[in-house]
This record gives C-alpha cells, structure tokens and sequence, in this order.
C-alpha cells in the first residue's frame, strides 16, 4: 500500500516534510465535495513509490484582528472559530461558507465563496495579503496589491480570457490577476496556504426571513420575481438562499419549513431591513406578506446546513460519489438553468435543489442508488454542455478536485493548459503538490 497518511503538528514539521519532496496530498477539515475523502485512496492514480495524505488539521493557530479591522490568522483556523473571535470584538466575517467547519486556508486554496458572497462578494477579493509554504519549504508572501507574475508566455491571452468571466464567483479557472492568486483557487498544487489576511466588516445587527413559495417545479415565476427585486440591494441583504421542498425530508419533524413548499431566506442588516421590507418585500406581486417569516439565526444556520451534511451523509452511505451541481450563470439564463433542472427531476432518481439563489448559482443534487448513478451522471455532462453554451461558470465554489476533472477539460483551452504546466514547473518542479490536480497536462 503506498499511501501513508502523516499528521503535522507544527510549522517545522511540515516544513521537513515538502523538503523531503515526496508526492502528497494536503488537506485540512476534508468538507471538500469534489474529494471524495472515504475513498481517497481508490481514486488518486498511484502505483509508484510511496504517497503522503499530509493531515493540516492540528497545525497550530492564532489570530490577530489588527487596527484597521483586518484579521490574521495563523494555521488550523476554522470559520467558526474565527467568526467567534471576530464577533466578541464587534466584528464579522465577509465570507460565510455554510460548512463552517473548513479552514480559511483551505478556503483560499478552493477559493471558497459562500452565503455572503451576495452582500460582501467573493473571498479572493478579500484576501489583503497571505503566506505559503514553497517546494523548498520556505515561506513566501504575496501581496493582493501586486500583479500575477511569471515568465509564462501564456498570461496575458489566459487574462484576456478570463475576462468572459469577470462577474462570476470563480471560472472555471484561476484568476490569476493580482500576486495573491498564486494561492487562490490552485487546490493545494503550488504551495501550502499558512497564513492569511482577510478583510472583516462590522458585526451588524441582522434579521433573518424566509419566504414561502409554490414548488419550482411547477411554478417559478414568484422565485424570479424575488431574484430580481433583491439584485440591487446588496448593501443591505447579506444573503439570498433558496432550501427547495424536496430539502425539507432531510430535516427533522420539527425543523422543516412550509408545507411541502419552497423556501427563500434573505439575511438582512436590521438598521436597513424597514426599507427592504417596504421596497421589496412588500413589492412583491407574487408572495404576499402572509408568507414572510422572521427566523432566528442559529435555526437559519442550522436548517441551511443541515440539508447539504444530509445529503452528503446519505450519499455516503449508498456508496455513491456525490451527484452534485455547483453552477452559476448569468441572471439572463437562470431561467434556462431552471428549466434543465425541471426537465432532469423527470428522470426518476430522487433529487433536492438548494443554494445561493440570488447569484443564480444553486446545488442540484441526485440522491441516486449505484445503478441509477449512470444516467445522473449522463445528465450531468448535458448540464456541463449546456453552462459552456451560456457562458456559465461550472463549479462557482468547491473547485474541481478529483471528482469534476473529467467536466472541465472542456472549458480549458490551450492558454490554460499551457500556463498551468508553465506555473507546476516554476512553483512544483518535483511534482510534490497534489499531482493529480486538475493543473497536470497529463490529465
Ligand atoms: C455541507 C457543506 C457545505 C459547504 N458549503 C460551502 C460553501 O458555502 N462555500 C464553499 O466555498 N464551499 C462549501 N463547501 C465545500 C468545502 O467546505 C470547501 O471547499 C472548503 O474550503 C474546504 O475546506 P476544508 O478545510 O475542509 O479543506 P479540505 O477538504 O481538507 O481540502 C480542500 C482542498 O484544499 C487543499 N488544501 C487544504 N488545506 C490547504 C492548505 N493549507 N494549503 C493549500 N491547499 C490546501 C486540499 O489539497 C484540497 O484540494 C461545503 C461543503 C459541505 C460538506
């Protein structure tokens, strides 16, 4: 058996370990969806020679909220203990995955979005300045105020493609724009994220509602009618998340909302939730005001979570890989993705659709058993052909990894391909970085 799974418990250690400059795979919390992390060892083409699962998990941490409100943490850091820390000094968090047990290091190498990728945007624009770990084992910093550098002939038309993409959470890509980037979005494939500086905002007094609706699957008019009335008013709802009716058998008796019914939430800042109440909600011609609700905080975290840690259980158990979408696409085509979504519940596999519903960017996830997986599977591609058609972006917030590599070949063209094999060769010249990332030409 080549794989040997090692756990660090201090920088040094770590550091001795990339200097020995075996192949490895580092993780952290393993909420990764597109690892599938009980099956690891099946699915990472390996034969030769031994193979390191490095465990980040127990690195030591620290933080540090500094003058002008950044946060810098150190280490094994999760967003739950940060969001502690920073709310018992008057502040928040600007990003909001609702797994709230993953590292922020780990989220800069997925370049993690999350709920409150509505109100503040997404995470790498909130990255002020991070450090890595080199092939070498020696830490290097980047600034987010200094462009993306490397000698690669391939950057400047990798940029200008990218452009395509300007407005979604994450292309099917890396920015590679600002120096920072190095880091973000690569998977783990270039280096070792150990420290980061983020952007927090005030810890805003907020309110939570959610919004009864018929089922999408018979009429989604009054959901893009709250789509659209919330676009414009970022500044003050946070978040804008949709649990369809099929989510609700995931909860318990107790905790589902509705009645066989559809349910948008909108986290909103208190100071600012008269006017959102008065100019959007009371405006909407398709959801009366009977069907609004206040909810408390902890119960939206815990029904919004609980659905998707369902879903990922059960799959587990069935010994299916999850069947998950990871879409977004512009608000001209979300009616499009809608509609695919509608004609792929026809199928007769179980299915549960949920997610970031105001940056139309939504999970559809099968519940299949193994010999229906096939035909989700099937479908999925269709998907994956129909985002590329829209100019959509395939996987908006949990990367690529093992599972959706076979889906974005397409989506890469020789600009990609040429500047990832340029960037593994100047920053993995021993192919020690997850060598079976998405950035390997031989994929
Ligand atoms: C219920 C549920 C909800 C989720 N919701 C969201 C969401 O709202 N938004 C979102 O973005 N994601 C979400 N995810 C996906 C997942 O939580 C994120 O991808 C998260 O960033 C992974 O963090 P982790 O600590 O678990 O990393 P891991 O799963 O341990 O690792 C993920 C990847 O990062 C690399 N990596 C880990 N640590 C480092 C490091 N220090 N340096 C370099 N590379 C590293 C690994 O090699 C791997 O490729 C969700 C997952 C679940 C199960």
């Amino acid at each position: 058996m080549p794989f040997i799974t090692k756990t660090f418990y201090s920088i040094e250690d770590l550091i001795g370990h990339i200097q020995g400059h075996k192949p490895s795979f580092y993780f952290s919390s393993k909420t990764s969806t597109v690892i599938p992390y009980d099956k690891i060892e099946a699915l990472l083409p390996w034969k030769e020679g031994e193979y390191f699962l490095c465990d980040l998990s127990k690195l030591p941490s620290s933080m540090e909220l500094k003058e002008n409100g950044n946060l810098v943490l150190r280490g094994a850091v999760s967003w739950e203990d940060a969001k502690k820390f920073l709310r018992s000094n008057g502040r928040n968090l600007k990003t909001s995955p609702t797994e709230q047990l993953a590292l922020i290091t780990a989220g800069i190498a997925t370049s993690c979005t999350g709920e409150r990728c509505f109100g503040f945007g997404n995470m790498r624009s909130q990255v002020v300045s991070l450090k890595y770990l080199n092939y070498e084992g020696k830490e290097k910093t980047l600034h987010r105020d200094s462009n993306f550098n490397t000698a690669s002939s391939h950057l400047k038309t990798y940029q200008q493609e990218f452009n395509a993409y300007q407005n979604f959470k994450n292309a099917p890509y890396p920015r590679f724009e600002k120096e920072t980037d190095l880091m973000i979005g690569t998977e783990g494939q270039l280096g070792i994220v150990t420290e980061v500086e983020i952007e927090t905002t005030e810890n805003f007094d907020l309110t939570y509602v959610f919004m009864l609706l018929p089922r999408w699957e018979t009429d989604y008019t009054p959901h893009l009618e709250i789509f659209k009335a919330v676009q414009d008013k970022r500044d003050a709802i946070l978040s804008c998340e949709l649990l369809d009716s099929n989510c609700m058998n995931y909860l318990k008796a107790d905790e589902k909302l509705g009645t066989n019914q559809d349910v948008i939430f909108l986290e909103v800042r208190t100071d600012r939730f008269e006017e959102i109440y008065s100019e959007v909600l009371c405006g909407l011609n398709l959801t009366s005001a009977e069907n609004v609700f206040e909810i408390a905080e902890n119960k939206f975290h815990h029904v919004r979570a609980g659905v998707p840690r369902a879903i990922f259980e059960e799959n587990s158990k069935m010994g299916v890989v999850k069947v998950g979408t990871d879409c977004q696409v512009s608000g001209e085509k979300f009616k499009d993705l809608l509609n695919f979504y509608r004609e792929a519940a026809q199928i007769g596999v179980r299915y549960c659709l949920f997610g970031h519903f105001g940056d139309a960017h939504l999970h559809y996830n099968y519940m299949p058993t193994k010999e229906q997986t096939p035909q989700c599977l099937d479908k999925f591609q269709a998907l994956y052909n129909k985002v590329h058609e829209w100019h959509g972006s395939p996987f908006a917030e949990h990367g690529i990894g093992l599972i959706k590599q076979k889906y974005i070949k397409k989506f890469h063209g020789p600009h990609q391909a040429g500047l990832f094999m340029d960037l593994k060769k100047e920053h993995d010249p021993h192919g020690q970085f997850f060598p079976q990332g998405f950035m390997n030409p031989e994929l």
